[in-house]
């Protein structure tokens, strides 16, 4: 057990417990996704082995590969989509995901209610915000937000599980990870994705049930 990442996720989830402490949370409160893309089956074989089950991806193919023989061993092992996701991929991604964190558009979220109705079953969907109105990167506008919801829960009968954000980069974090805990207070929705390698101790004081670590579990990803 002495492999780098292990050692990283023993102090990865001592520095989770001290957030959440520090914040009079349970600390159980809060799912640590170890967000594994670039990374391969055997990397995510050591977390397994010290005993943890959710994982994150942003790749439909990538995803559907890498843990297809680990699934078989693991029945309790769980993959979350954290990255976009394309309305021609919503049927592979509800085969595959047990949660998709970047539910951010109306045509997305008619191929996902399709697709649940194909399959007959819906992963946990969280719906992404984007504060930073920055083209690149996914997200609903917090304008449109309770225009989404409604269409989401109403018109196409996707129960929303939580929010999920990116907060701008040029920015620091927490003003955004607090306006995303004030957007779920006020539309009654229980779970908040935010929180990287960098500020998951600020997320986690600020409300976060859901935390996407990459970097801090497995160091710096490969650029290819
Ligand atoms: C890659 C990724 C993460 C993990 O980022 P790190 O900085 O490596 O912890 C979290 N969320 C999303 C959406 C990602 O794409």
């Amino acid at each position: 057990m002495d492999n780098l990442i292990a050692q990283n996720y023993r102090a990865l989830l001592a520095r989770v417990v001290r957030a959440a402490r520090l914040a009079s949370r349970v600390p159980d409160a809060i799912s640590t996704i170890a967000v594994a893309k670039k990374f391969s089956a055997d990397d995510v074989a050591v977390l397994l082995a010290c005993g943890h089950r959710v994982f994150g991806e942003n790749r439909v193919i990538e995803a559907s590969t890498k843990y297809s023989t680990l699934r078989a061993t693991h029945p309790d092992l769980r993959v979350h989509m954290v990255g976009a996701l394309q309305s021609n991929k919503a049927l592979s991604a509800v085969r595959l995901f047990d949660a998709i964190h970047s539910l951010d558009r109306p045509r997305l979220a008619l191929a996902l209610a399709d697709a649940a109705q194909r399959h007959g079953k819906l992963p946990q969907l969280f719906v992404q915000v984007n504060f930073g109105d920055e083209a690149q990167k996914g997200g609903c506008a917090p304008e449109a937000l309770a225009g989404f919801l409604d269409l989401c829960i109403r018109e196409y009968d996707l129960p929303i599980a939580g929010l999920m954000c990116l907060p701008p980069r040029a920015h620091p974090p927490s003003p955004y990870f607090a306006l995303l805990a004030r957007c779920a207070v006020e539309h009654a929705i229980p779970f908040l994705s935010m929180g990287m390698s960098a500020d998951f101790e600020q997320a986690i004081m600020l409300g976060a049930t859901h935390i996407r670590v990459g970097t801090a579990l497995f160091g710096n990803r490969p650029s290819l």
